[in-house]
This record gives C-alpha cells, structure tokens and sequence, in this order.
C-alpha cells in the first residue's frame, strides 16, 4: 500500500527540505503538495461572506480561537463563518485526488484542534496527525530550526476593511473584554502567539517525546 504525507507550511519551514524527505522516503512515505491555491480560495470566501454579512463575522481558520470565543464571549452580534481551514481545504483536495485507490494519506497540523477537526469529516483512506505525533510513531530525530514567524501571519485579511486583528488568547481576553472597537466587521482569531508556529503540534524534534 502507497503511504503519502501532506505537511502543513510550519514543518516544512522547520527542516532542510532534502534532509527530511529523504528521511521520509526511508519511513515508507512520499511527500505530497497540493496543486490548488487554497490560501487564495479561502481568502476569497471570506471576502464573498464578507460582503453579504451584517453582523461581526468571525474568522474560522483556528479551530481553538473559534471554540474558546464561542464558549467565553458568545455574543448575539457575532457570525461565525463555516468556511473551512486552509489545512482542510487542502486535505480535501488530497483526498479526493486518493479517494479510489488503496493507500494511507496522512495529513500533519500544527495542533491537536485541527487534527481533531480533519478527523471527524471521515475522509477516505485520511489519517490526520499532529507532528509531534507523527514524530513520535516513528522516532523521528533528525534536526530542525525554531520558527520566529508563522507562515501564514496574522493580517491575513489585510485587504478586507474593518478587520480587528487577535493573534493570541490574551489579544482575544483583551477585545471582547474590552470591546472598544465596535465599528469592526471581521475578526481575524488565531489561539497562539503570533499563529501555528507555536501549535501544541508542533514540537522541535531532536527534544524528546512523552
Ligand atoms: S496551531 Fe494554534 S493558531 Fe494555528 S490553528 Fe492550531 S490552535 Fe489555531
């Protein structure tokens, strides 16, 4: 059976990209991209949700922004928007590229929210795994850099207007606490510090795993 995997941008941001696919390739796995631009698609739904929307639309990206502000500040004038990941954006598209054939495709996140998301949409022959797990199953110890910036920053809807940025719980506490910017109308919500860099998936791996 063909085993392929699917990194999100932080991994690979983390390896000397020869180093690590090599290292794959003699765990039984091929590294596979995806051939859509679905940062662009993604960003293009919420540019059409966007326009239509009358309340404060919330950005759906971060699986664990979007729980923690439901179950903290659930707020009658918040939307939250069903607009999928990127990650599973992209997963969807490999899945379905594999769907006919008999083979394991897994899907890396940056945290164990996203994974759990991938997870319960069922897609066929679709293992999602965070790479601290992935590392883990396989002993993987092959060296990697830390990350100072996430891949895809916050400012993700630059381009859109009357966006308020939250790039970590303590932004999020901060604005719906102090809810002094009442003239926004999308709120950009990523959990950790500054973005995926710095998921509860992401663990340097040459440290040792529990
Ligand atoms: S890694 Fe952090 S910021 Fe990125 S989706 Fe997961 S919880 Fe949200």
């Amino acid at each position: 059976m063909n085993k392929y995997i699917w990194l999100n941008p932080v991994i690979l941001q983390m390896y000397n990209q020869e180093e690590l696919s090599n290292h794959l390739v003699n765990l039984g796995f091929e590294m596979i991209t995806v051939e859509e631009n679905h940062l662009q698609i993604v960003k293009n739904k919420y540019k059409e949700q966007y326009k239509d929307c009358k309340r404060l639309l919330c950005d759906n990206r971060c699986p664990k922004a979007v729980s923690y502000v439901r179950s903290h500040y659930n707020d009658p004038n918040l939307e939250y928007s069903a607009i999928q990941p990127i990650l599973i954006h992209c997963a969807e598209e490999l899945a379905n590229r594999y769907k006919d054939y008999d083979v394991e495709l897994y899907i890396i996140t940056p945290c164990t929210d996203l994974k759990d998301q991938g997870n319960k949409l069922n897609m066929k022959n679709t293992i999602f795994q965070t790479w601290t797990e992935f590392c883990r199953d396989h002993n993987i110890m092959i060296n990697s850099k830390s990350i100072q910036n996430s891949p895809i920053p916050p400012g993700f809807f630059d381009n859109i207007p009357n966006v308020v940025s939250l790039s970590s719980k303590n932004d999020i506490d901060s604005y719906f606490q102090e809810v002094t910017q009442k003239d926004k109308r999308l709120i950009e919500m990523l959990y950790c510090p500054g973005g995926c860099h710095n998921g509860d998936g992401v663990k340097i791996a040459n440290e040792k795993y529990d």
